[in-house]
């Protein structure tokens, strides 16, 4: 083994296989660890996690003379398809296991964030209590986000790929999911579990922690019904899918879905359900987005607002007509009985 001479057992990379997770298979069968594998592929010293990230043509030829594999496929076990934007994305393993997969192997696909289902068996992937989203969320309306989570990943794809996705980036769209806009508040009572007056007194400090309150929730309602109340909140911006659980993940990529087939709206509504500094916060995370959007932002909230203000005068007017009648009703009745 110290030679530079070809291995006599070599297992083939399963498919979408990344370098990681095949060395680490390589190496017990010749009682190595993976650093001691990787310098006996004549890499010493080298990172596997480096290595796969980025592998150069003459470290890719080694590796394919002493395995006997082929460059394209010792190429393939590396992510060199995409762009320096996505590496703080990509896990040192998978993020989620899938129920029918070896434990022990590692896919390309299941290192990012946006990948809910197994890329070879379909299956839909676990969280850590062995719970799936179609659970959580029901199937009907699984289903639904589902196409939009679609969505959401194919322009996540095309960003970590640094292909054109038209003009508006992840981490734009990011900034705004993420953006605080509202002011936290604690728990309302759809988001708290059915209490005795007891439990209500021994948890009073959960239901009064003030809970921070993100533009997720408005463009994607349907995760702040069933997200677990303290684990609603997600971090700002990329790292909110970096470091998200599965549910935030799927909710997140639902999320830009939506606001990418229809940027304007989307935004419109987070303004309209923002609080006054919460406003402030939204405005702040779009200022990132291309000129022409925000111009038909503001110019459409402009009117969604002017058309709020007219409704609540007509209705004022509405209650006050409504009281004056009554006022007078009540004199009539009044001078009706004294007379
Ligand atoms: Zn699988």
């Amino acid at each position: 083994m110290t030679g530079f001479g070809r291995l006599p057992v070599v297992y083939p990379p399963e498919v979408d296989e990344r370098l990681s997770s095949w060395a680490a298979r390589m190496a017990p069968f010749y009682a190595m660890t993976v650093s001691e594998f990787v310098a006996a592929l004549g890499l010493q010293g080298q990172d596997v996690f480096d290595l796969e990230w980025r592998l150069s043509e003459g470290q890719g030829a080694l590796i394919a003379a002493r395995t006997g594999l082929l460059p394209e496929a010792v190429q393939a076990m590396t992510f060199r398809e995409l762009g320096p934007q996505a590496r703080m994305m990509i896990a040192r393993k998978n993020r989620l296991p899938c129920p029918h997969c070896p434990e022990d192997l590692h896919r390309k696909a299941a290192a990012l964030p946006w990948r809910f289902r197994c890329p070879v068996h379909g299956m839909e992937f676990h969280d850590a209590t062995g719970e799936t989203l179609s659970a959580r969320f029901g199937s009907d309306h699984f289903k639904k986000l589902e196409e939009y989570a679609g969505a959401g990943a194919t322009h996540l794809d095309a960003w970590v790929r640094g292909a054109g996705q038209g003009d508006l980036g992840v981490p734009e769209v990011l900034q705004v999911l993420t953006a605080r806009h509202r002011r936290a508040s604690p728990p309302n009572v759809d988001e708290q579990p059915r209490m005795s007056l007891k439990d209500r007194r021994d948890y009073h400090d959960f239901l009064t922690t003030p809970i921070i309150r993100q533009a997720l929730t408005v463009v994607v309602p349907e995760y702040d019904q069933v997200a677990p109340v303290l684990t609603k909140p997600v971090r700002p911006g990329l790292h909110a899918l970096t470091q998200g659980s599965l549910l935030q993940c799927f909710s997140l990529t639902a999320g830009i879905g939506r606001i990418v087939e229809d940027p304007v709206a989307r935004a419109i509504d987070v303004l309209l359900a923002s609080d006054m500094n919460g406003q402030e916060r939204v405005r702040e995370a779009l200022r990132s987005w291309p000129l022409s959007l925000r111009r038909s932002i503001s110019a459409r909230f402009w009117r969604a607002e002017r058309d709020e203000k007219a409704h609540q005068t007509a209705e004022k007017t509405a209650r006050q007509r409504q009281s004056h009648k009554y006022r007078l009703i009540q004199s009539h009745k009044y001078r009706y009985r004294i007379s």
